[in-house]
């Protein structure tokens, strides 16, 4: 069993299998929980990465990656969504999610995954009016 973040639920998503919502409400700018798990390398976070869809590799500063799947909180389950919620930020090696804009209870928390270790053709299924079509966004 995983031990969540304060706020924090793990429910069936409507965009990907899983997602992570929030059980109370976050003000905008607030933070909403770190980014939990087991500190790898990045060549062993190519690795695992491999055919995983959620956000369960999170890279902190271009050497070394969390595992979220291990020792995460319930933030790895964070879906991807191109009209999102929240944001990722990394401070002194913590990876933080903040809230983007007034968050209310039950919604679910989603983040622009932006670039992923995903090939670019990964579609993405989030609904937003601007949805642009897939996860990783492309230049
Ligand atoms: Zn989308």
């Amino acid at each position: 069993m995983i031990k969540l973040a304060p706020g924090l639920s793990i429910k069936k998503s409507q965009i990907n299998g899983r997602g992570c919502f929030a059980t109370r409400s976050f003000e905008r700018r607030k933070k909403i929980a770190e980014y939990t798990g087991e500190r790898i390398s990045d060549q062993e976070a190519q690795r695992r990465a491999r055919g995983r869809f959620h956000l369960r590799i999170c890279d902190i500063d271009g050497k070394w990656s969390l595992d979220g799947a291990r020792g995460g909180n319930g933030t790895h389950y964070i879906n991807h969504s191109c009209d999102p919620n929240a944001y990722m930020q990394t401070l002194y090696g913590h990876v933080l999610f903040f809230a983007l804009r007034d968050i209310k209870a039950g919604e679910e928390i989603t983040i622009d995954y932006d670039q992923t270790l995903l090939p670019d053709s990964r579609r993405c299924h989030c609904g937003a009016k601007n949805c642009r079509g897939t996860i990783n966004k492309l230049s």
